[in-house]
């Protein structure tokens, strides 16, 4: 019996007690190795000493002020060391609890930035279908996610949806990365005409797709053509990194190999590591200048924005990320996990693509293989597997369905940094006896 309402009532959780390095142990003393750092966020694994004692010190001396009278020294240092590895620009950090809350805040962010400006008639919002950015309400809104949205309508009008860059999909006969980004491009652009340019606020855009899609990188020049759509027209570019960020796709940025500079960034789970819930938006020098310049102040904020003991605990896990080099790390070992999942799964009947950056890997499932990769949304082959690799042990990302019937069945695995070659063999295992 259980008084908790969990999401899904007729299949329930098991019962984790603890955790230990990349292990997640039951109470009948299961081990389960963390294949997906939970839900991509265990960047150091679990219990991490220097970071519980991070935690324990700082609840000693200061759980919680309000940060319309305080700030704290954790939250200042964790600003300073987001902003030291961030591009020129990027040059201020707004602390909330979750990635939800980092999306809802940038699309604030930008909408009072258009209105400081001048121009408060922009207020559409633009993603790409089969995005992910969260579920509270407006972060629904601009997912695209047409089943998730489906209960809840009506949402917010103003959002609206074009293509993903979808490196393997998608693409018309013959075309090439630098014709499929143009057209993705000229797409987005021919969207903001139609809504009209002066009422187009922002394009939000995950760098690399995790939950949804499974670590779908765009092709090669997408996002400095789309970067450039969005400065034609005053549109400001949001790139959520909620799960792609904070080292998972083995650069501290997932955007610094896309060669683009976005005007707001959401940052949520690598961040803290899962030791606390926190989340950031790193805003423009332009937005924040130009919304303290207008009416002084955001008008926005959450009771646990800063809390001292989230960014506590992110500032350790930042600080052991950066001394033991684990941003290097993640793209060594994620370059060897890719390289076992080759080895394991090319020219497998169920397999149709192998792909990821850093310790962010996935394996796109199909029916069988052929020259149209044959692809049955009804299978949701991803599910079956899953429950294969829990029972011999193996955590995976949970969510990988098909999303609207559409391509994307898959397998996401995103271990700690702190994993070994060893644990990533076994978990290789694992998976191709489960698939
Ligand atoms: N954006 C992206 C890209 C995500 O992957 C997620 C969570 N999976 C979110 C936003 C929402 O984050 P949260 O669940 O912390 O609200």
């Amino acid at each position: 019996m259980t008084h908790i309402f969990h999401r899904t009532p007729r299949s329930l959780p098991q019962l984790a007690l603890r955790g230990e390095g990349s292990f997640l142990i039951d109470t009948a003393g299961r081990r389960y190795y963390d294949g997906s750092g939970g839900a991509a966020v265990s960047c150091l694994g679990h219990a991490h000493p220097e970071v519980v004692e991070a935690v324990i010190a700082q609840i000693r001396q200061l759980e919680y002020a309000h940060t319309s009278f305080f700030t704290s020294e954790p939250a200042e240092r964790l600003a300073d060391i987001l902003v030291q590895h961030s591009p020129p620009g990027l040059g201020h950090a707004y602390f909330l609890s979750s990635g939800s809350e980092a999306v809802e805040t940038a699309l604030k962010m930008a909408r009072q930035y258009h209105v400081e400006a001048g121009e408060p008639g922009r207020r559409h919002n633009i993603s790409r279908l089969q995005s992910y950015h969260g579920n509270t309400l407006g972060a629904l809104a601009i997912g695209g996610h047409r089943g998730r949205r489906a209960l809840y309508q009506p949402l917010l009008p103003e959002s609206h949806h074009v293509s993903p860059c979808f490196a393997l999909h998608y693409r018309q006969d013959g075309e090439s990365d630098e014709a499929y980004g143009t057209r993705l491009a000229d797409e987005l652009d021919q969207t903001i005409l139609a809504l009209g340019p002066k009422t187009v606020s922002a394009f939000i855009a995950e760098t690399v797709i995790g939950a949804t899609a499974g670590a779908v990188c765009a092709v090669p020049g997408y996002f400095p053509k789309i970067r450039a759509v969005c400065d034609r027209h005053g549109v400001l570019l949001i790139l959520d990194e909620v799960m792609s960020g904070m080292g998972r796709t083995g650069s501290y940025h997932a955007f610094e190999r896309e060669d683009v500079v976005p005007d707001l960034l959401c940052l949520a789970k690598g961040l803290g590591g899962g030791y606390q819930p926190i989340a950031a938006v790193m805003a423009h020098d332009k937005v924040v200048d130009t919304i303290v310049g207008g009416s002084g102040a955001f008008q926005h904020g959450h009771t646990y924005v800063g809390h001292p003991v989230a960014c506590a605990a992110a500032l350790a896990v930042q600080h052991i990320v950066a001394r033991d080099g684990l941003v290097q790390q993640s793209a060594q070992l994620g370059e060897y996990l890719q390289l076992r999942l080759r080895e394991r799964f090319t020219d497998h009947p169920h397999v149709s693509d192998i792909r990821g950056r850093g310790l962010f890997q996935a394996i796109e499932l199909v029916a069988r293989r052929g020259p149209d990769s044959a692809f049955e949304p009804a299978l949701q082959l991803h599910a079956h597997i899953k429950r294969q690799a829990l029972a011999r042990g193996l955590l995976c990302y949970p969510g990988g369905g098909t999303i609207d019937g559409e391509r994307g069945d898959h397998v996401l695995l995103a271990p700690p940094y702190l994993t070994t070659r060893a644990e990533l063999d076994a978990a290789v295992d694992i998976l191709g006896a489960a698939v």
